[in-house]
């Protein structure tokens, strides 16, 4: 099968023949219809420094898909061929302490599809049954294709109560331009995101930000006494992995503020502890999505209206990758689907 994959230690992916992934009696095959491509495909691609210690080559790279099962193994009885199915990239030990209690995101023991073990930009994957997520019918599938990073977002924005809250995003990534539809949809009041590029801060009105500040022309005291907020904001959601705009969010939260931290900050990555101290803040770590349940939100909120298609800025087929990679390097991009199918 045809497949992307890192060949050799150095920048760049490889379009190249592959065997097909064999199953083994508790496994599900898919074929792959759409691929998306992530931050971390990134990384792995330019073969930064995470990259070189955490990627064996070769590998077959990639985890945001959707497909179709199209055979399983001898002991899966709830999965079917037919069946258009995203898989949860994080592969978990299940025999943990918090595997057991059901707190699968919680397994310290998790291996990555496309990270650790063969990944999705590929015509055929095979995950293990407990990692298939089951799409409603009649999902569009460039949208089903985004679930992984969809799922970052939900986990991220549904920590906390949002109906009728001040809402702060910093970073309009496409994650934080999600995150700022999920807010929406779920009725917080303001929600005000912030970044550097204009383009990513007009992909996040559209997405469903009620304010948008590009922190280099403005700042966000401003932003507060122009809306008539007198405390601060009360739910953050970090999603810029920039150490300025974390501290920015910090000054800028009322008492008692929650935040939720998702952006991966660099190392050493300092912040004004006093505030967090003296203004009560409660801060809490983000990983990957909860198993099932961000999933399970997920579909009910597609279903019931919820549109992130416009965080998809291009698509093309698996073939033209190349650009897809070049585009996403450029800044240019939010979201790139790959067609595996043409
Ligand atoms: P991204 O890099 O596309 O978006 C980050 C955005 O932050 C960019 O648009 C950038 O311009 C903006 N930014 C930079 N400096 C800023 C500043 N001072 N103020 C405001 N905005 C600023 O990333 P993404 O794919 O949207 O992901 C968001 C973050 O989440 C990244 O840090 C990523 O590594 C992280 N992530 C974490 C997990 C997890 O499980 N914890 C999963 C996926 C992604
Ligand atoms: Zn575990």
């Amino acid at each position: 099968m045809k497949a992307l994959v890192k060949k050799e230690a150095a920048p760049g992916l490889w379009l190249d023949e592959v065997p097909e992934p064999s199953i083994g009696i508790n496994d599900v095959l898919i074929k792959v219809k759409r691929t998306a491509i992530c931050g971390t495909d990134m990384h792995i691609y330019n073969w930064d420094a995470w990259a070189q210690k955490t990627i064996p080559v070769p590998m077959v790279v990639g985890h945001e898909f959707v497909g179709e099962i199209v055979h399983v193994g001898s002991n899966v009885n709830d999965f079917k061929p037919g069946q258009i199915v995203s898989g949860e990239g994080h592969v978990v030990c299940g025999r943990c302490r918090n595997c057991l209690a059901g707190r699968r995101h919680l397994c310290a023991h998790t291996s990555g599809i496309g990270v650790n073990r063969p990944g999705a930009f590929a015509e055929y994957v095979s995950l293990p049954m407990s990692n298939v997520w089951e799409h409603n019918p009649g999902i569009d599938l460039d949208v089903a294709a985004l679930f992984d990073p969809f799922g970052n977002a939900v986990h991220t924005a549904l920590q906390y109560d949002l109906l009728g809250e001040d809402v702060l995003i910093t970073g309009a990534g496409p994650i934080g331009a999600m995150a700022a539809a999920v807010c929406k949809h779920a009725g917080a009041r303001h929600i005000v995101v912030t970044d550097l590029i204009d383009a990513r801060l007009e992909r996040a009105a559209e997405l469903g930000a009620t304010r948008t500040v590009n922190v280099g022309r403005e700042t966000l005291a401003e932003v507060q006494r122009e809306l008539g907020m007198e405390e601060g904001f009360d739910v953050g959601l970090e999603m810029s992995g920039n150490g300025r705009a974390f501290n920015d969010m910090l000054a800028n939260m009322c008492h008692g503020g929650k935040i939720a931290i998702l952006g991966i900050p660099g190392e050493n990555t300092a912040i004004d502890w006093n505030t967090v101290i003296f203004n009560m803040l409660t801060l809490k770590g983000i990983y990957g999505r909860e198993m099932y349940e961000t999933w399970y939100k997920m579909s009910v909120m597609i279903d019931s209206g919820l549109d992130i298609s416009p965080v998809i800025t291009h698509r093309m087929s698996y073939r033209d990758f190349q650009k897809g990679f070049d585009v996403m390097n450029a800044g240019e991009a939010s979201k790139v689907i790959l067609d595996w199918e043409n």
